[in-house]
């Protein structure tokens, strides 16, 4: 978890490396749907150019799907989901029914002026339809309003891990794993 441009994305595939597990990324697959072209793309692209989220429903759906495949069978690692109340709580309903259990839930903490900057920086790069600075300020809204929230919920269960995400990417990388390894596997 993070705000956008806290490095969820990058973070993610060095630690679903390092465990040996996929990495599912909600917005990846919404992004791989809209570049094809598909229902769920051109449905999911109205509130991603918007800034909002995609209706828990639908995402809670594709979600279930994924961790289904074979390939997240030993585990996985999420990215960008869950954002919701009521999707922490499909989440614990998936899990069950796979046999899982969640070992932590992460959150990157970066400076609000260094989100901006990154993004901007973002934009120039990939080109991201959702990397305009309205949809920016959006998004960061949406998020403290919506997933902010679930930091406390895991906060509770006592499986928040919380790192810092300033500096360079392989030294928040490092942070992340020091974290990690000392966490026994479900
Ligand atoms: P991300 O790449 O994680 O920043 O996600 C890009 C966009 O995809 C978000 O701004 C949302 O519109 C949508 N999205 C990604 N994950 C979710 C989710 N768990 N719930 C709802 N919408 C999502």
């Amino acid at each position: 978890m993070g705000p956008p441009g806290a490095g969820k994305g990058t973070q993610a595939r060095f630690v679903a490396d390092h465990f040996g597990v996929p990495a599912i990324s909600t917005g990846d697959i919404f992004r791989a749907n809209v570049s094809q072209g598909t229902p769920l793309g051109v449905e999911a692209k109205r509130y991603m150019d918007a800034g909002e989220y995609v209706p828990d429903e639908v995402t809670n759906r594709m979600v279930r799907d994924r961790i289904d495949e074979p390939d997240a069978e030993p585990g996985f690692l999420l990215d960008g989901y869950p954002r919701t109340l009521d999707q922490v709580g499909e989440l614990d309903g998936m899990i069950k029914h796979t046999g899982h259990a969640l070992d932590a839930a992460v959150v990157l903490t970066v400076d609000p002026e260094e989100l901006v900057q990154r993004l901007l920086q973002r934009a120039q790069t990939d080109g991201r339809a959702d990397d305009t600075e309205d949809v920016i300020r959006r998004r960061q809204e949406v998020y403290t309003e919506q997933t902010a929230p679930l930091i406390e919920v895991y906060r509770e269960r006592g499986i928040l891990v919380e790192v810092d995400g300033m500096g360079e990417v392989d030294e928040v990388t490092t942070r992340i794993f020091d974290a990690l390894d000392v966490i026994p596997e479900s």
